[in-house]
């Protein structure tokens, strides 16, 4: 029998082997305390459900467009226009935000290409550019995990291409703040680099309107559609005649690629459903690599997605600030932790004599499950936990952390 290997030393160089032992431990456990996932606790509103049922019956089973079916491409394009002031041009549906990070990154990255990020990181970024021969170049951004903007200028050279910002952040729920945005941009701007904004956790933002220098947009940009938020949150015209604070790139830097997506949102997370906006050649060229590869994000919930649009989630929204500050209120009493601005995770320093590691076994000893942070990062001496949970399991899980401290 031959010994040959079948499999690509492209699919070997990754290494998923942090996350993967944490879930073989998950598995041992007899209902847990899961403080490890990185999805919403709540499901899918039921007004979603409906129209992707009604879709299937419907008859809408087939394929669609490559970048998406035309109603919701419009309709995010005119949201996202109103929200960036200026017309984004062609928007891309996609399989999930992942689906998009892969196509951003076979679209634009050549082998040596580097690519800035700031340490921690979501864990795709590192293994995409290791499948597309790109080369990861973290930044540090501890403790306070804001934007370190000359530890960034510092790391770009002739071969930088791109920088990802990722606010609100996976896994530590820091939001980038205006200043930090503007610094980003004038690296990006001075170098001629792609911004790849991953805002997926965009509408998980707390403390709307604080802690960010308020911005006065013009009103002499020429959208003039401007739907209501589902969010409830301002944005538009409405939004640029008052003082937003500025969450994205793209409002002032056209060499952004920003991905989002309903997974995260919706509670949708199996639906697998993204969208991407960018530079046209950027969109034409992941359109045209979407046409080989995904072929088309799901047909059925790129319907269902029309009706989830209009869907309110403030109330989901402000259940995760609730659960943000029970969170922090316990964890804060024993533990060296900065107050997260969005998402889901909140992400203490464990105590300085053991590794995140070793903090982490000891936690599921006593049934609690969080992940250390060396799976997102290069050091390991943070835990990611994710408040997506009940209250009540939330708060149990916090004070048994606590007691270990
Ligand atoms: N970006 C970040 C920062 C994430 O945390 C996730 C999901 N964990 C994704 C992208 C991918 O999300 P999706 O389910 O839309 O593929």
């Amino acid at each position: 029998m031959s010994t040959r290997a079948f499999t690509s030393s492209r699919a070997a160089a990754v290494d998923a082997s942090g996350i993967r032992k944490v879930f073989d431990l998950a598995a041992k456990l007899k209902d847990p305390i899961n403080l490890s996932i990185g999805l919403p606790d709540f499901d899918v509103p039921d007004a979603a459900k409906e129209a992707a049922i009604e879709a299937i019956r419907r008859g809408e089973n087939r394929y669609t467009q490559t970048q998406g079916i035309a109603p919701l491409r419009e309709r995010l394009r005119t949201d996202l226009s109103a929200e960036f002031g200026r017309d984004v041009g062609e928007v891309l549906i996609t399989s999930g935000v992942s689906g998009g990070l892969f196509l951003a990154m076979l679209a634009c990255i050549d082998p040596g290409d580097e690519v800035i990020f700031l340490d921690p990181y979501f864990v795709m970024y590192k293994h995409l550019l290791t499948l597309t021969g790109g080369v990861a170049k973290t930044v540090d951004s501890y403790p306070t995990f804001g934007f370190p903007a000359d530890r960034v200028a510092a790391a770009v050279t002739h071969k930088t291409k791109m920088l990802i910002l990722n606010s609100p952040a996976n896994p530590t729920g820091a939001v980038l703040t205006e200043a930090d945005i503007r610094a980003a941009v004038e690296i990006a701007q001075k170098h001629n680099l792609l911004i790849l904004s991953d805002e997926i956790y965009e509408p998980f933002l707390y403390n709307r309107g604080t802690g960010f220098q308020p911005v006065m947009k013009g009103a002499e940009h020429s959208v003039t559609e401007v739907s209501p938020r589902s969010d409830g949150r301002q944005h538009g015209l409405e939004a640029r005649a008052t003082t937003k604070p500025m969450y994205s790139p793209a409002e002032i830097y056209e060499n952004s690629l920003v991905l989002r997506g309903f997974s995260k949102s919706h509670a949708m997370t199996g639906w697998r459903l993204g969208y991407a906006t960018g530079p046209a050649e950027v969109i034409a060229q992941m359109t045209k690599l979407q046409q080989y590869t995904y072929v088309c994000a799901p047909s059925v919930f790129q319907h269902a997605a029309v009706t989830a649009i209009d869907i309110s989630m403030t109330d989901a929204v402000a259940s995760y600030e609730r659960k943000r500050d029970i969170a922090y209120d316990i964890l804060s009493k024993s533990f060296d932790v900065n107050k997260p601005g969005g998402a889901f995770y909140i992400f203490p320093k464990a105590p300085s004599n053991t590794t995140a590691t070793d903090f982490c076994a000891r936690a599921i000893e006593k049934n609690v499950l969080v992940i250390p942070g060396n799976v997102f990062s290069n050091q390991d001496t943070h835990l990611r936990i994710s408040y997506a949970t009940t209250d009540e399991k939330l708060a149990r899980g916090c004070e048994i952390l606590c007691s270990l401290t």
